[in-house]
């Protein structure tokens, strides 16, 4: 289908982009597009303007500083790809889509987008990350990862703010993995699991986090596994025991690709092979 027909603004600054958010409340934030275009296309979504954020200064970059891995919000999932020090979050986004997907779509678009079936959402969630957003006026806020995410396309974020960054915490010597079950090559994932582990000199696991996709209404966290594993052995059958715990506490609903089971028996199957790459 043809979109309605809407004005468009490609500010240059953050300030005019609030500016114009104020002016025009029908109007909707365009970063990469490959989540809203479609929904345009659709009728989704028929928002007055789109404002553009590609050329506003600050958001691209990726940077180090004390502990934490800054991520602007217009950074690109080929650009997270390739940054290996970012870990499960390069890791998936490696496996989103195509290579034109990857080339436009955005952290902070995927973020603010809120799809649990979503890669990159329960990764940083798994991370206890933060998504840093402005405000009009020049004032900003962080919210945790963790309280983002509120129900199906829907997050914490209101209506006038704009994601700005993501912060997650740089892990010294942790290990990564993740895996992604479709039924096609570049499909969007049936399950997913990220895990991010670290061990202490004796080989033990000192740390792990574990984040699901597509199971349930929001990106999550299984915890069961995470207090099944911390402190203990990080060997074969610790893993594998640990694992079958991962769909404790996810109710995730029957759809067009898979039924609830299915997905459970696929979070459980996932989560032992991440952990197994991400301890190896
Ligand atoms: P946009 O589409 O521009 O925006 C999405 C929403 O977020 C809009 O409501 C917009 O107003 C809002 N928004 C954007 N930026 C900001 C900001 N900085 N602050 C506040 N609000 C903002 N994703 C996956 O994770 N895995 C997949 O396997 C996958 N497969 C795909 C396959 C296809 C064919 C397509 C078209 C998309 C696929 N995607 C997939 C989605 C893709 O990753 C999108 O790029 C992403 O979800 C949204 O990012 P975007 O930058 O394109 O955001």
């Amino acid at each position: 289908m043809i979109p309605v027909e809407f004005e468009y603004t490609a500010p240059e600054t953050l300030a005019e982009a609030h500016r114009a958010l104020q002016e025009d409340p029908e109007a909707k934030l365009l970063a990469g597009g490959h989540s809203l275009v479609p929904m345009l296309k659709e009728r989704l979504a028929a928002p007055s303007r789109l404002i553009d954020l590609r050329r506003i200064g600050g958001l691209h970059g990726i940077e180090r500083q004390n502990g934490t891995l800054r991520i602007g919000a217009m950074v690109r999932h080929a650009a997270l790809a390739s940054h290996v020090e970012l870990g499960a979050v390069a890791k998936a986004a490696r496996t989103i889509a195509d290579p034109q997907v990857r080339h436009r779509g955005t952290i902070g678009g995927s973020l603010a987008h809120g799809d649990p079936a979503s890669d990159l959402p329960a990764v940083i969630v798994a991370l206890e990350g933060t998504i840093v957003v402005s405000q009009p006026g020049g004032g900003s806020r962080e919210i945790p990862a963790s309280e983002f995410f509120v129900d199906y396309l829907t997050t914490a974020l209101a209506p006038e703010e704009i994601v700005i960054e993501i912060r997650i915490p740089a892990i010294e010597g942790a290990g990564s993995g993740y895996q992604k079950f479709n039924a096609r090559h570049e499909d969007w994932a049936m399950v997913a699991v990220s895990a991010t582990v670290v061990r202490a000199a004796d080989g033990s696991c000192q740390d792990v986090r574990i984040g699901l996709t597509n199971m349930g209404s929001t990106p999550l966290r299984a915890r069961a596994v995470e207090d099944a594993l911390r402190g203990g052995a990080l060997d074969g059958p610790a893993i594998a025991a640990a694992a079958a715990l991962a769909d404790q506490g996810a109710d995730p609903p029957d759809d067009l690709a898979a039924s609830s089971d299915y997905k459970r028996h696929l979070a459980r199957v996932l989560a032992r092979r991440a952990l197994q790459e991400a301890a190896g």
